[in-house]
């Protein structure tokens, strides 16, 4: 099977609750999601997405996946997209670093593959563990009594993992967390992530006046140095996010004893091959993950649910459906989330159809 063409099309993502907060004043009204189609002389079609949080969470922007794609799109026309390996090293060479425009090429090479083998892309990633998979709930900084209303509506919708963004002044973190933890019961789950908006005081003062509670605290600072810092001198249990945007920062984060739990985001690893290599050494090392991504739509939701579904359950820390926070569908197909939890598709690749109406004419085209 060859690639015969590379379509790019951009998506705008509007959300239900109208803006997504989060640390340091950073938000997003309208995410500026990329889908990507991979057309193969087989007939098969391949779809893959990729939606930076904005351009300010990670080093990633919605035209900058356009402009990697665009690069990377006469290197990969004529290859075989089942050989996802060969086509990683082929996009590895050809332009270093930019892991996010890699991710939507090599999650549609899943697909095509998915589909050609007549195989859902979760059984190609290992097998299906368990009959669901558990979600968390991003919940956007706004006032203390704000978030405690919206973790509350939540919970009533089934969710019973929620992750509060915080990164803000410490007071009003503190009240975030406390007004949030009253709303909770015991076998909740609760999830402080600062997104790197603490200052490392900042992370002790928030930190030592929560020890009573049953909490974890996700990337404090902006640094890994002034994470390590700040995970040495508390007793809660600690989340990796930002900081691990490979399998070499896992490896020294587990040599450090760094963290108790790591976030796994598909694109800010390079895609689904890469994020599997990491989920395989985190399993093997004992490491559970929050398996997700940094947003997207129903293309995203599908290949998280993937992702997850195939990961042993003990390992799998949380997962998100990005499709229910967002007002468009790109995509049939995808999960749809039933009181808290999700499950990857029984349908060969990643099992969803392209809805053309949202998704509109390509911005780019390569190749015939
Ligand atoms: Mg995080």
């Amino acid at each position: 099977m060859r690639i015969t063409s590379i379509k790019v099309y951009q998506v705008k993502l509007p959300l239900h609750e109208g803006r997504y907060a989060w640390a340091d004043g950073k938000y997003v009204d309208v995410f500026d999601s990329t889908v990507l189609q991979i057309q193969t002389d087989a007939g098969i079609d391949g779809f893959g997405e990729v939606c930076p949080l904005g351009p300010f969470y990670l080093p990633a922007f919605g035209p900058g996946a356009r402009a990697g794609i665009g690069e990377l799109a006469p290197h990969l026309l004529g290859q075989d997209p089942c050989q996802i390996s060969k086509i990683n090293h082929i996009m590895d060479v050809a332009l270093l670093g930019h892991p996010y425009a890699k991710s939507a090429i090599d999650m549609a090479c899943w697909d095509v593959t998915g589909q050609a083998l007549e195989q859902p892309v979760c059984r190609l990633l290992g097998g299906r563990f368990g009959e669901e998979v558990e979600l968390y709930r991003a919940i956007s900084q706004r006032p203390a009594d704000e978030m405690a209303g919206s973790v509350a509506a939540y919970r009533s919708q089934g969710y019973r993992k929620f992750q509060l963004k915080v990164g803000g002044r410490a007071q009003d973190d503190i009240a975030r967390i406390r007004a949030v933890a009253g709303v909770l019961q015991e076998e909740d789950t609760l999830i402080a992530d600062a997104n790197t908006g603490w200052l490392a005081a900042d992370a002790l003062r928030v930190a030592n006046a929560v020890s009573d509670l049953d909490i974890y605290i996700e990337q404090p600072c902006r640094s890994y140095e002034r994470c390590l810092s700040v995970r040495e001198r508390i007793r809660l249990p600690f989340i990796l996010d930002e900081s691990i945007d490979g399998l070499e920062m896992l490896l020294r984060a587990h040599s450090d004893r760094a963290m108790d739990v790591i976030n796994l985001k598909i694109s800010k690893v390079g895609g689904i091959t890469k994020a599997r290599q990491i989920r395989d050494l985190c399993v093997s090392l004992g490491i559970p993950m929050t398996i997700e991504d940094s947003w997207g739509g129903d293309i995203v939701t599908a290949a998280i649910a993937h992702l997850a579904h195939s990961t042993p359950e003990a390992y799998r820390f949380s997962s998100t459906d990005f499709n229910s926070y967002v007002t468009v569908c790109n995509a049939s197909g995808a999960p749809q989330r039933e009181r808290g939890v999700m499950r990857a598709s029984d349908q060969p690749g990643l099992g969803i159809t392209p809805n053309w109406g949202v998704i509109g004419n390509p911005v780019a085209v390569y190749g015939s």
